[in-house]
């Protein structure tokens, strides 16, 4: 079995990179893919611990964007080179505008008379991608909230008073810097569409015309009729077909690496699918390349 859709300390997740390949190891994962939130940074520390312990790391990201009509999706790049310049250079802007929307709830928090303080809440992401969690964890920290929950509850949450927008690319933008880094971009959980689940075909559609290759059909909150309905798109349109859990550590204690709530099973030989659609597009660029 294998999991293709983690996150570690880079981004929210509360497992180092080390460490989460060696639960994967642990849990009898032949292969996990990192997708940390606009950050590559945790790739080659895993890469290193998987070679030494036999579980494959797949260079991978999670990006959130912005679909005309449809608001905020959430693509996996999978298979990129975490060497490529453009993709580097958009995924430290977008780190830095999460700094800033990080301070600006703080500021929101403080207003509000609940007190955390900028450097706390730096001190919890350390190096990664800043994150709504680190400040849940700061606001349980400084015992305004109970939980992580609570905190997203009274707070955080999208219709929360604390909550601020983060930049979004444009969808195109997104898919354009995975494919340009060699990688397949997949839409990640089509269940957060919600109510607009009924328009799934269409977002499908409108997507793969800006170069969207595959669906996250297993994931840790679908049902098995969900599963159903995705995989019948997937096979009506063309798309690959992967699954992974989102394990996010403590941060999402509810949540199994390679298991979900415990019933997600993602075959490895979804894995031999995305490789064989990322090695033919680095082999035919070559070639074109080559002709000039
Ligand atoms: P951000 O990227 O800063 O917008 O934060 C998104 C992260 O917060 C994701 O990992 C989500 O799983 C987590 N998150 C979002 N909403 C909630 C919620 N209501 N309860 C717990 N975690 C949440
Ligand atoms: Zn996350
Ligand atoms: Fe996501
Ligand atoms: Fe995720």
């Amino acid at each position: 079995m294998i999991d293709l859709h983690t996150h570690s300390t880079a981004s929210d997740g509360t497992l180092s990179p080390e460490a989460l390949v060696e639960l994967a190891a642990e849990r009898g994962l032949s292969a996990i893919a990192l997708t940390d939130h606009d950050t590559v940074a945790g790739v080659a520390p895993a890469q290193e611990r998987g070679k030494a312990l036999g579980v494959e790391v797949v260079p991978a990201v999670e990006l959130g964007a912005s679909l005309d009509g449809v608001g905020e999706i959430h693509l996996l790049g999978y298979f990129i080179d975490i060497k490529n310049k453009t993709l580097r250079d958009r995924l430290a802007w977008l780190r830095d505008e999460r700094r800033s929307r990080g301070r600006k709830i703080v500021e929101r928090l403080k207003d509000m008379g609940v007190s955390i303080s900028v450097e706390q809440v730096e001190k919890i992401a350390k190096v990664g991608s800043v994150g709504r969690p680190h400040i849940a964890r700061a606001l349980v920290e400084n015992g305004h909230v109970a939980s992580m929950k609570e905190a997203f509850e009274r707070y955080l949450k999208s219709t929360g008073p604390a909550y601020v927008k983060r930049e979004l690319l444009n969808a195109d933008e997104a898919i354009g810097l995975v494919r340009e880094a060699g990688g397949v971009a997949v839409l990640a959980h089509p269940c957060t569409l919600g109510r607009k689940d009924r328009e799934l075909p269409w977002v499908l559609q409108s997507l793969m015309a800006m170069g969207l290759e595959g669906i996250e059909v297993f994931y840790s909150q679908h049902t098995s009729e969900q599963v159903w309905q995705y995989e019948e798109l997937a096979q009506r349109f063309g798309l690959l077909v992967t699954g992974g859990s989102d394990f996010h550590g403590a941060n999402k204690p509810e949540i199994e690496l390679g298991r979900g709530h415990t019933t997600m099973q993602v075959p490895a030989k979804m894995l031999a699918s995305l490789r064989h659609t990322a090695e033919f597009r680095t082999a035919s660029t070559e070639r074109r390349h080559d002709n000039f």
